[in-house]
């Protein structure tokens, strides 16, 4: 059976996903065993402008140029996945759409900002329809492998939609909260195995939020330690400020 043809692209992002693939060591090799490898700036210099089975595509998109490309990218391609939170949720980009855009333009290019026109942060859902997500600033690659794998057997793969606090109790981690520290693990999708609480790090809710989060539990928790929901709220928009225009109203 042929190898699906595959590529990575990138838009606005900081190419961590990417890296986390190039820096994947045994699994990578299990991963271009799998594929065609036909383009990936990061790690390869030939390049592909034909027709495509996978794009793996990261980053988000944040003017119309990107938007363009990204129209252009899934014409091409039978499968696109969103790889990595800047393509699942608009990731830290979406922290822009906080702003008013002009302002931006102003305080961040000054003179020049004229050669760079931007728009709202948008994830690759809110631009064209996406068939596999992989949520993570970065990305972990056992998810990206089973993704691919899914891929492969042409089923869907189902994000985990449940908190970072079952994944993190699991893994009988003393809760932060309980150290006077605030996490967003009650309210964002697990998957990524408590990654950051294992690591002796909050979760800063990379992830994006669980579908059903409990917000009442949340609140209870916020109000018996004395910490503010503002600020709370605050953290989350990190991750998770483009989630206001929802995937329904960019199809
Ligand atoms: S999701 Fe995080 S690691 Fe991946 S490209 Fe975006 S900012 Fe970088
Ligand atoms: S709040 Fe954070 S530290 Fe506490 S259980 Fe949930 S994920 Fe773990
Ligand atoms: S623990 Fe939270 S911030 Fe860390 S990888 Fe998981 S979802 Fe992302």
């Amino acid at each position: 059976m042929r190898r699906p043809r595959t590529a990575f692209f990138d838009l606005s992002c900081c190419e961590g996903c990417q890296l986390q693939v190039v820096n994947a060591g045994e699994l990578l090799l299990e991963i271009v065993n799998l594929i065609d490898l036909v383009e990936f700036r990061e790690a390869m210099s030939e390049r592909h402008d034909g027709p495509l089975d996978v794009a793996f595509v990261e980053g988000s998109v944040t003017d119309e140029h990107a938007a363009a490309r990204l129209r252009e990218i899934r014409g091409r391609a039978k499968v696109l996945v969103a790889l990595g939170s800047c393509a699942s949720t608009g990731g830290v980009n979406g922290m822009k759409n906080a702003f008013d855009l002009a302002e931006i333009g102003r305080v961040v290019y000054g003179d020049g900002r004229r050669f760079f026109p931007t728009a709202t942060t948008r994830a690759l859902h809110q631009v064209v329809p996406v068939d596999y997500t992989i949520h993570g600033c970065p990305i972990a690659i056992p998810e990206l492998l089973t993704v691919l794998k899914c891929i492969l057997a042409g089923i869907p793969y189902t994000v985990p939609d449940q908190a970072v606090c079952t994944e993190c109790k699991r893994n009988e981690n003393v809760c932060l909260y309980d150290r006077g520290v605030t996490c967003l693990g009650p309210v964002t999708r697990a998957g990524c195995n408590s990654w950051c609480v294992n690591n002796g790090n909050i979760c800063y809710g990379c992830r994006g939020l669980v579908s059903n989060p409990n917000e009442k539990g949340m609140l209870q928790v916020l109000t018996s330690r004395g910490i503010s929901l503002e600020h709370v709220v605050r953290r989350m928009e990190m991750y998770n400020r483009c989630r206001e225009e929802g995937p329904e109203r960019a199809r």
